[in-house]
């Protein structure tokens, strides 16, 4: 994809070259001893991606699948992110090969630290500053947060993104992704001449993300006629009513237990509606059945869950169709205002946060709209055009190539 939109953008092969790989990688091994008294060493790594836009940001990943090219390509992602949202970071991810369910909170704390210690040569607020990803969350950025200050006092505020509200985090974190996509889907509504008080929604996925979602929407007025969890789907063209269900989801943790379901997750999003929100799986949307989809716009909350020829297919047959590359970037909108509070060392409110996030995601919508439109491709395609754009232009400008 970066090639090709260099190609597009008329930047020579020497930009692709230094594009194609992450700036810097480092990987650590880390000790710790364990609660049987035993030392385990663990794999980690922190992995850079691009420093012409400034200092890098990304998360760090406590899993089993944690592995040296995935933390690359999800550096890239997060340069082609930044780069896209306009905000001044390049893209790292890091990550510690790992199994978190199996570890006591003791050992956790204990490889957060050792983390941290391993890769402090090449983190900072001026350099590169992790944020939470799968399995770990804002205590473990707290934690992360008081090894660094051990060793760089005068620089912790704003070494870390995500830490809890009482270490400098973000009032308005909580939700963030799920705000993001609101967002999106109330900007391209605009866009498609959709009004929400009298259109219809359909919400694949009803975890934490889904249920956010399809709770906003319905407070905007949107009538969710189709929800879906892990055991089945259901459908009611009348409308669902959502504080029921989330109630239901709450305590029995399926919403399928209430209403009987009649569909399977897969049958729901060809049922006809306004707006459809995929955040489930992966590959719910492709060659197989886009023919069959029936909504005017086509929102991509969980990753890889439209395939890219379905994409393409959506775009040229009139189905607005955004991509997770724009729905995942509420958390590093977040990330980014959190980091500037730090620096100012002042603590916005809730509202002044949200505001300060929603006018970068509302700039980055309409910037990829633009160019989507402009050269008639995908929203997707137009994303990557804008991440790619905006890394080569600052190596260029820099002198780099
Ligand atoms: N989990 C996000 C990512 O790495 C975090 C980004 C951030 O907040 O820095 O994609």
């Amino acid at each position: 994809m970066i090639e090709e939109a260099l190609v597009e953008l008329g930047y020579s092969q020497d930009v692709f070259e230094l594009l194609k790989e992450p700036q810097r990688m480092l990987s650590v091994r880390i000790p710790v001893k364990m609660d049987n008294g035993q030392v385990r060493i663990f794999l980690g790594y922190r992995v850079q991606h691009s420093f012409s836009t400034g200092p890098t940001k990304g998360g760090v990943l406590f899993h089993p699948e944690v592995s040296e090219p995935l933390m690359k390509a999800l550096s890239m992602l997060n340069s082609l992110k930044n780069g896209l949202l306009n905000i001044p970071f390049g893209g790292a991810k890091g990550g510690v090969i790992c199994e978190p369910r199996e570890l006591s909170f003791h050992e956790l704390e204990l490889l957060s630290r050792g983390y941290i210690q391993a890769i402090r040569s090449v983190i900072g607020p001026y350099q590169d500053i992790p944020a939470p990803d799968i399995f770990t969350n804002s205590q473990v950025m707290a934690w992360m947060m008081d090894e660094y200050s051990k060793l760089c006092p005068d620089q912790s505020a704003g070494f870390i993104t995500g830490k809890p509200i009482v270490l400098g985090g973000l009032k308005s974190r909580e939700n963030s992704a799920g705000r993001g996509i609101v967002l999106f889907i109330s900007e391209a509504a605009k866009k498609k001449g959709i009004d929400l008080q009298h259109s219809t929604a359909i919400v694949q996925g009803f975890g934490s993300l889904g249920s956010y979602v399809a709770k906003s929407l319905a407070d905007s007025g949107v009538t969710i006629t189709g929800l879906s969890d892990a055991y089945g789907a259901v459908y009611r063209s009348a409308g669902l009513d959502m504080n029921t269900l989330i109630e239901c989801r709450d305590s029995f943790g399926t919403i399928t237990k209430l209403y009987k379901h009649t569909l399977t997750s897969q049958e729901l999003v060809e049922k006809p509606c306004d707006i459809m929100v995929l955040a489930a799986v992966a590959n719910q949307v492709t060659v197989n059945n886009v023919l069959k989809i029936r909504s005017k716009l086509v929102v991509e909350a969980a990753d890889g869950a439209v395939s890219d020829e379905a994409a393409d297919w959506m775009t040229q047959n009139g189905i607005l169709f955004i991509p997770e590359i724009l729905t995942s970037s509420g958390d590093m909108t977040s990330s980014y205002i959190e980091w500037v509070q730090n620096r100012q060392g002042l603590i916005w409110s809730k509202e002044e946060g949200e505001r300060r996030v929603r006018q970068i995601l509302a700039d980055a919508f309409t910037r990829v709209h633009n160019i989507a439109q402009e050269r008639g491709i995908s929203l997707k395609t137009a994303s990557c055009f804008a991440g790619v754009y905006t890394l080569a232009e600052s190596a260029r400008v820099r002198g780099w190539i």
